[in-house]
């Protein structure tokens, strides 16, 4: 496996790899990986020449300046594991990398309401950073394929749009959530629970495939807030459990049209961890 910390010289290395006809794929993280991370490389080095893994943790994704200061960092295992499922490079670039003082890395993109609702409204500036950060990526890989997990559905969303909109030219493929054995989503904060937290933390699984189940029996707006008070009971802090489209993220409030898709999305405290998850319904 290649490792590389600065920019040209991954740049130089993927122009000889694409000169000679490799495809490329991409997985953006930013480190602390699990299983839902490898599934995505697994995915990308079934369907490409070479994969690319990069590992930054983005600060101007980040509104909270303290959930940045305790974002898990592992690189040395990381890197471990990288090379245990195969991937080909992994990038690990420094902030100033990755935003040099002289170039302007902010695309020029309206994002509608789509950066206004779920997440948006709890974490202002959030999807800014996120869009921010892909783009100046996906300039320095310029891969075939980017991959991108369900998990964060809305960022997905995001991404895409921004995709469709700047005429990018790479195919986003989004990776099936990656869930532990009682149905808690894995992600990179999960380490930060307590043992308590972490018995606490499945219903919002819980509460996720109760809605699937009863969608046909009750309006969606009744279904979220039952939920959401049952997330309460189990002694999480929802801040949104809404039902919306996939593809608008807005709500959905008669009974859904099956012919688009539909899903449920959560965020939720526990302790000082946030949590989020999602469930297509339809
Ligand atoms: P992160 O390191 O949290 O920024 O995530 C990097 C990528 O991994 C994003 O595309 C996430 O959606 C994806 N990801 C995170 N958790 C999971 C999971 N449990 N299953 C599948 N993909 C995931």
């Amino acid at each position: 496996m290649y490792l590389f910390t600065r920019v040209s010289n991954l740049q130089q290395f993927l122009l000889v790899q694409q000169q000679n006809g490799r495809s490329v794929g991409f997985v953006p993280t930013m480190g602390a990986l699990h299983s839902g991370h490898l599934s995505l490389i697994a995915q990308s080095k079934a369907e490409n020449d070479l994969t690319v893994c990069s590992i930054f943790v983005n600060p101007t994704q980040f509104n909270d300046p303290n959930d940045l200061a305790r974002y898990p960092r592992n690189p040395v295992k990381d890197i471990e594991m990288l090379e245990g499922v195969g991937c080909d490079v992994v990038f690990l670039p420094s902030v100033h990398e990755i935003y040099p003082p002289d170039l302007d890395t902010t695309p020029q993109i309206s994002l509608g309401q789509l950066d206004k609702v779920l997440e948006g409204e709890f974490r202002p500036g959030h999807f800014a950073g996120v869009v921010q950060v892909v783009k100046r990526l996906l300039d320095i890989v310029q891969p075939a394929r980017l991959y991108m997990g369900q998990k964060d559905f809305q960022q997905f969303s995001i991404i895409r749009f921004m995709i469709r909109e700047l005429h990018l030219p790479v195919q986003l493929v989004m990776g099936p959530t990656v869930r532990e054995a009682d149905g808690l989503a894995m992600s990179s904060r999960n380490v930060r629970l307590s043992e308590t937290e972490r018995s606490i933390a499945p219903a919002i699984y819980q509460s996720l495939a109760r809605i699937k189940a009863a969608l046909d029996t009750a309006p969606p707006p009744l279904l979220a807030e039952g939920e959401k008070q049952a997330l309460t009971a189990a002694g999480l802090r929802p801040e949104y459990l809404e039902i919306v489209d996939a593809e608008t993220l807005l709500p959905v409030v008669t009974t859904p049209d099956k012919s688009r898709q539909i899903i449920a999305c959560a965020a939720a405290w526990l302790g000082n961890v946030r949590l989020i998850d999602n469930m297509i319904l339809t």
